[in-house]
């Protein structure tokens, strides 16, 4: 960082949260595009705007406890950090994985501060989840610890006041739960105050897609500018559960190959093209394990049998599993492979060092605050129709996210032009999404 007066906010981020590094990590990822706009606006440091988006407006951490099907008490760990509200109520989902823990849910909860302004929709960013592993547990069990959540949750969200989703771990089923249980307490049918649900109580049309559709239709844009498509390209997308899968679908649909995809026990090759609707199947309805879908393939997909998902050679590499899955090495591996176009469907998959690398070598990277915000922005559009107690087509809502993206693509660009550093789209993201709410922030006052 070359300007001393972001290099001291970012010092008091470090000394005010210790040991949280992956929100460390998300910090200097956006401070590191500001020098020029601080040069440009010192109205922003004169009100400490900088310093107040780094502090959440409130954090909040509770006991989940819950029993499970052989009578044990277990205990789980609650958070919930509502982070910025400026622009609206704080947003962002909610991730229930046995790594979750306070760093996690800031970092998570100060991209989304960001990645919900440049959609350009009236939401602020918040973000939560819990230590709650779902994976191996019965119905019954996801069922208790969705209402045990939910039974200290309700008190603080609220369709004014801050509107969680889904995240790792939290798809349709756990949404459901967590919504009859807002509704039993409250006695409320307050359908704007959740979104992700589903279509017939309340949910929009393509909130499961969006985030995967989202990330394809915005590369699809940089590729506009190659003046190609994605007809004939190989593609590799980590991870294989909501924004993977989705991801695989749309990418296929306007003509490209997925050749590899993987989840946490490893990766599956299928060089003619791996079979979305099977894998639907094994993920989505058996809750199944990437051995199961090759072995459904009958010899035509391979698990990867050594190194990484990263090695496969492809022209684009969409990471959509988790954060920091993607690193130096595997960027590198990459670059000689000959992938030209990185986007990050995932939050923060690619690790700063693997970014520098990617940068160097010329490939084109699009940040997850960018490329993945079709999902927040189909749940604001899911909040409208609750607003309006309305439900719009398939294709309408699909029309809508298409405009969002191409508008969020097109608005990095653009200010990555207007601030000298043409073509980079981490600049372009990180400098739109922060002037959009420190603009809204000077105008409140110092609150
Ligand atoms: P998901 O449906 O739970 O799927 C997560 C996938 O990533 C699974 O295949 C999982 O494999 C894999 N994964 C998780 N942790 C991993 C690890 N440590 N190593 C390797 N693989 C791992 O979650 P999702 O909603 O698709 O979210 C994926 C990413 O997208 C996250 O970074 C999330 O924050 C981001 N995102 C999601 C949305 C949304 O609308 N859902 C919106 C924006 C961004 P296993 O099943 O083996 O664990």
């Amino acid at each position: 960082m070359t300007d001393s007066t972001l290099q001291a906010v970012f010092d008091q981020v470090i000394a005010r949260n210790p040991g949280e590094a992956e929100f460390h990590q998300a910090v200097r990822e956006v401070l590191d595009s500001l020098g020029p706009v601080v040069a440009k606006h010192p109205s922003y440091t004169q009100a400490a705007v900088i310093e107040r988006l780094c502090e959440p407006e409130r954090q909040i951490i509770f006991r989940v406890p819950w029993v499970d099907d052989a009578g044990n008490v277990r205990i789980n760990r609650g958070f919930r950090v509502e982070f910025n509200s400026a622009l609206g109520p704080y947003k962002g989902g909610l991730r229930f994985h046995p790594t979750v823990n306070v760093g996690i849910v800031k970092f998570l909860g100060f991209e989304q501060i960001f990645k919900n302004a440049l959609t350009g929709l009236p939401i602020g960013g918040g973000k939560g989840g819990s230590d709650f592993d779902p994976k191996g547990c019965s119905e019954g069990e996801v069922m208790r610890f969705c209402q045990s959540f939910m039974t200290e949750l309700y008190r603080h969200i609220g369709e004014y006041t801050d509107v969680p989703a889904g995240d790792i771990g939290v798809g349709g089923r756990e949404i459901g739960y967590l919504f009859g249980q807002y509704k039993r307490i409250t006695n409320r049918y307050e359908s704007g105050m959740l979104t992700g649900k589903g279509i017939t109580w309340g949910g929009s049309q393509v909130r499961k897609e969006a985030t995967g559709y989202g990330t394809v239709f915005f590369v699809e844009e940089m590729l506009k500018q190659q003046r190609e498509t994605f007809e004939g390209k190989r593609v590799v997308v980590s991870g294989s559960g909501n924004v993977a899968i989705y991801a695989m679908e749309k990418v296929v649909q306007l003509g490209g190959t997925v050749v590899a995809f993987s989840d946490s026990s490893g990766y599956v090759v299928e060089e003619d093209g791996v079979d979305v609707e099977t894998l639907k199947q094994v993920k989505e309805v058996e809750r199944g394990r990437i051995a199961d879908y090759v072995e459904r393939r009958g010899g035509r997909a391979l698990l990867g049998s050594s190194g990484s998902i990263w090695d496969v050679p492809t022209d684009i590499a969409l990471p959509c599993a988790t954060q920091n899955e993607l690193d130096e090495d595997h960027a590198a591996t990459l670059v000689r492979n000959g992938c030209r176009i990185v986007a990050e469907g995932a939050n923060m998959p690619t690790t700063a060092a693997a970014t520098k690398v990617l940068a160097d070598a010329g490939v084109l990277f699009a940040p997850g605050k960018a490329a993945n915000a079709g999902g927040v922005a189909t749940s604001a559009l899911e909040m409208q129709q609750n607003a309006s107690r309305d439900s719009w087509s398939f294709e309408h809502t699909e029309r809508r996210l298409d405009e969002i993206m191409r508008g969020i693509h097109d608005r990095c660009l653009a200010t990555a032009d207007e601030y000298g550093v043409p073509g980079d789209y981490v600049a372009g993201a990180n400098i739109a999404g922060f002037t959009h709410v420190a603009d809204a922030m000077l105008a409140l006052g110092v609150i």
